[in-house]
């Protein structure tokens, strides 16, 4: 043992230090023993994965690989590059941050009607932080004739509306309904239900609003009063708001939506649209009780409002409303339209018989309107959905349904622009072509029978004969364009224009001989 130790031995001096030395000796070999018996430590992931990069640097996969990342990385950066992609939640979440006292969303939406409300409906669904602004407090009335299109039954039943609509008892099917042409040749039909809806607007914008709410959309009291367009330096939009209070505050915003009604002031403020309203419409109620109506619906008319009409509805607790549609080029201006609407009602032999001469009517209301459509509802981050855009049917008078198709394709085509990172004008285009290709061409269509039959108004009392004479085929053509499930493009079906054309001869030649 003190051979194998002689090292110690060797170093010490005198005894007393060789026996230190030796038992530091043993010390040191026992320490040793109990290190190598320990278990080696796990290496960590850091450590893996600098071993894993070690080998494959040292193996020749690595060689090989250079081309194939290469090539990776080529195709992820071209992808981005194509998408850029954006992560809608993400940056939702960003924005409705109160930032420095002022508040900031990805879409600004001007008008709590339909249109908005559809617009913040299918915008909230899909994570967009929106702002949906109603001057008006809830629930409050609008002047419209109530009827519902069954076009957009599906969209409505999809928000959960049609569903308050008949579990409250607040929508009433369109059953029966009846024209009667200028000089008196009527018609009625029975289109049984799942055709057009009767609602009150009051009832319908709440219910559509609160399906928006429902969806995460933010639905404020506000008047918008001031828009300041995105610059170079901030590509946000400044918005001018007017609380209940009086107090203003900003909003800050990507995108605006502009769906505040027929007088589209701030897509003029703007300079998008550029004409003024270009007609005026009235409607009144009438009690229960003091009418006698028969039928759901009926289209009267009177010459004095032509190339307009006038709209009878009945609605739910047998209220009726009565509407004045006036198109443009017509005689009756705004001043006079109150006085027209209770002289038709008084004084048209067709239409009091009809519902009858001692009715008790509310008072008259009168809006301006913009039908057929505007030029151009686009601009860079700014969009014009809705009657602001002119979405209304000269022929018919109906514009809800459009405003809902019309806000839908709008949020499609914004959320396809917050995807790309692109709400240029060039983008927004998208949006123009898609309503066109919906219902744009349908309105162009309306205008232009309406302006025929302002020249030509007898070719209503043929086509009103005619249904009569045919039945079913035409009547169904006409049904259909009224409701907007068919193409207005029916009526210059060869067939058609044949057969109102022999009865318009006929009607004349009858009339010649009388
Ligand atoms: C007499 C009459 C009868 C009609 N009958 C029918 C019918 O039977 N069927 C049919 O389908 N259509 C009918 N229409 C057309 C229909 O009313 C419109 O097409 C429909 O209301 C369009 O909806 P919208 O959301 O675009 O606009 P609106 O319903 O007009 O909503 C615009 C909203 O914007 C708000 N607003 C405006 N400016 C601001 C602002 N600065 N800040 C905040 N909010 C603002 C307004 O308060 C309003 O609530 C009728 C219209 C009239 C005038």
């Amino acid at each position: 043992w003190l051979r194998r130790n002689s090292v110690a031995v060797e170093r010490a001096s005198d005894s007393k230090e060789i026996f230190r030395e030796l038992f530091h000796t043993y010390q040191e070999s026992k320490a040793l023993k109990k290190v190598k018996t320990q278990p080696k430590p796990k290496p960590t992931k850091l450590e893996v994965v600098l071993l894993r990069v070690h080998q494959i640097l040292a193996s020749d996969i690595w060689k090989r690989g250079i081309p194939l990342i290469m090539a990776l990385v080529f195709l992820v950066w071209l992808y981005r590059k194509r998408t850029k992609q954006i992560s809608v939640k993400k940056k939702a979440k960003f924005d409705a941050q109160k930032i420095d006292g002022e508040y900031h969303c990805d879409v600004f939406i001007v008008g709590g009607g339909p249109a908005g409300s559809r617009c913040a409906y299918s915008l909230a669904k899909e994570g967009i932080r929106v702002l949906l602004a109603e001057k008006e407090p809830y629930p409050s009335d609008k002047i419209c004739g109530d009827v519902v299109a069954p076009t957009v039954h599906d969209m409505l039943r999809e928000m959960g509306v049609m569903h308050d609509l008949m579990q409250e008892g607040i929508g009433k099917w369109i059953t029966s309904r009846g024209l009667v042409s200028p000089s008196g040749n009527s018609f009625v039909a029975e289109v049984g239900t799942m055709h057009d809806l009767s609602v009150q607007r009051v009832l319908l914008d709440n219910l559509m609003k609160n399906a928006a709410v429902r969806q995460g959309a933010d639905c404020v009291q506000l008047e918008v009063t001031n828009l300041i367009p995105p610059t170079a330096m901030n590509s946000y939009w400044s918005i001018e708001c007017k609380q209940p209070s009086g107090k203003t505050c900003t909003y800050h915003s990507r995108m605006v939506v502009a769906a505040d009604g027929a007088t589209s002031n701030l897509s003029r403020s703007i300079g998008l649209v550029t004409s003024e309203t270009n007609t005026i419409w009235s409607r009144s109620f009438v009690k229960p009780g003091s009418h006698k109506f028969g039928a759901d619906f009926a289209i009267f008319h009177p010459p004095e409002l032509s190339p307009g009409f006038f709209i009878v509805t009945r609605e739910v607790e047998n209220y009726l409303s009565l509407c004045c549609f006036v198109m443009p080029g017509g005689k009756v201006t705004p001043e006079d339209l109150p006085a027209v609407h209770r002289r038709i009602i008084k004084e048209n032999e067709r239409i009091s018989s009809i519902i009858g001469s001692d009715i008790q009517m509310t008072e008259i209301q009168c809006v301006p309107v913009r039908v057929s459509g505007v030029h151009k509802c686009y601009a860079d981050q700014f969009v014009v959905v809705g009657s602001a855009a002119g979405h209304i049917d000269p022929l018919n008078g109906q514009g809800i349904q459009y405003a809902i198709i019309g806000a839908n394709l709008a949020a499609k085509t914004i959320l396809e622009g917050f995807k790309r990172g692109d709400l240029s004008a060039t983008h927004l285009q998208r949006y123009q072509t898609r309503v066109d290709n919906a219902f744009g061409w349908d309105l162009w269509m309306s205008s232009f029978l309406a302006k025929i039959l302002y020249y030509v108004p007898s070719i209503l009392d043929a086509t009103a004969a005619m249904i009569k004479r045919n039945g079913k085929g035409p009547l169904k053509l006409w049904l259909a364009a009224r409701s907007g499930r068919g193409s207005k493009f029916q009526f210059i079906r060869p067939d058609i224009i044949l057969m109102i054309f022999v009865e318009f001869v006929y009607q004349t030649a009858k009339s010649k001989i009388k």
